[in-house]
């Protein structure tokens, strides 16, 4: 069976006039790994992915798999098959001759034709509808045969843009573990694009996020949301509180922050006394009392008002409304939630080492 390819994107740059979507991008994606492409609509994800799968040449820049060159190969003579939003499947031919047509295009003998259908079929539990038509399918059955269709040639790499996105929750959640599974058993190169940031994160080996083109930060799901590389990112993986600060004091045991609200001690390294920063405290680092147990000595505590309560099942989501009107998000372990409601004055408190600062851009 098929392994999985390298890929390495050399200062991969692409402009479409005078707007540059892709901006000299250099990544390594590892033999086997499932790797996504995670940014906001516009980024660059999709035209970096056509990029790779031929339908797109880039400006300047090389893209690599296995050491040789891509450029001037058209997809159908690259390794690489491409699973699009829109399924693209031909409404005219039943399942099994849409999965047949990427075989026959490749000029695979006829006789192999039947059994290579039936084992991609198989791989996505879609035999049995093989001499169905595509509108007489649900959208998680044709998204499973435009899986098929993409893994019936044996590529050693698949691209997969935004797949689920037509899907519902329930069905989309279910579509990510068959992927898992798929990308196990296969052991194929998965290389995957998503907006959002749950499905990167329940997914990866690794995340690639993006933004205007760039490559912001490469890392695992717990790189990239625990040491996040700039406040952009910060911002776009998981739920963040964003405070302006300024570094008043910057020694060995780290910095002191003056906020407007109140002054933040936090253990970061590498900014020095005057700088503007812009810190960030994740909801589940921000504990939450009734102000009637005093605050600890203003720093790092906000007073505030509950202005909404959320019960997410094992947590507990609190709004609180500072006096000016800033809005901060505490988020505790349902087990350990305080007694505190919508309309109650409260504290939010955090430690230093939750308090991460990134210099403002
Ligand atoms: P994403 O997939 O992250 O939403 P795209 O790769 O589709 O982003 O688009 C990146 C940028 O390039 C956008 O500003 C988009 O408008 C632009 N773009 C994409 N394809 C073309 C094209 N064929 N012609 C002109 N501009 C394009
Ligand atoms: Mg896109």
């Amino acid at each position: 069976s098929a392994t999985g390819g390298a890929l390495r994107l050399s200062a991969v740059h692409k402009r479409f006039g005078e707007h540059t979507a892709i901006d000299r991008v250099d990544l390594d994606i590892r033999a086997g790994e499932f790797l996504s492409l995670l940014g906001p609509s516009g980024c660059g994800k999709t035209t970096l992915l056509r990029m790779i799968g031929g339908f797109e040449d880039p400006t300047s820049g090389a893209i690599a798999l296995d050491g040789e060159d891509l450029t001037g190969l058209p997809p159908f003579r690259r390794p690489v098959n491409t699973v699009f939003q829109s399924y693209a499947l031909f409404p005219h031919y039943t399942v099994a001759e849409n999965v047949a047509y990427g075989l026959k295009r490749a000029k695979v003998p006829r006789r192999d034709l039947a059994p290579r259908v039936a084992e991609a079929l198989d791989l996505v539990q879609m035999r049995r509808f093989a001499d169905r038509k595509p509108d007489m399918l649900s959208g998680g059955q044709q998204q499973r045969v435009a899986l098929a269709r993409a893994l019936v040639n044996r590529p050693r790499v698949l691209l997969l843009d935004e797949p689920m996105s037509a899907l519902d929750r329930k069905l989309r959640e279910e579509m990510q573990l068959e992927l898992i599974r798929l990308h196990t058993d296969l052991g194929l190169t998965f290389v995957f694009v998503t907006h959002d940031q749950e499905e990167a994160l329940a997914m990866s080996d690794r995340i690639v996020v993006m933004s205007e083109g760039r490559i912001q930060q490469v890392g695992s799901a717990e790189e990239v949301y625990g040491s996040p590389a700039n406040a952009f990112v910060a911002g776009f993986i998981g739920k963040q509180n964003f405070v302006d600060a300024e570094v008043v004091e910057a020694d060995a045991d780290g910095l002191l922050l003056r906020g407007p609200r109140c002054d933040l001690r936090a253990t970061a390294a590498g900014f020095t006394a005057g700088t503007q920063v812009r810190a960030a405290i994740r909801p589940e680092s921000m504990g939450i009392r009734p102000a009637a147990e005093g605050a600890p000595g203003g720093v790092n505590a906000v007073a505030g008002r509950v202005v909404g309560e959320s019960f997410l099942g094992d947590v507990v989501q609190y709004l609180v409304r500072a006096a000016d009107g800033h809005e901060l998000l505490s988020r505790v372990r349902t087990s350990t939630a305080p007694d505190v409601h919508e309309g109650d004055d409260v504290v939010l408190t955090w430690e230093a080492a939750a308090v991460q600062v990134f210099s403002h851009e």
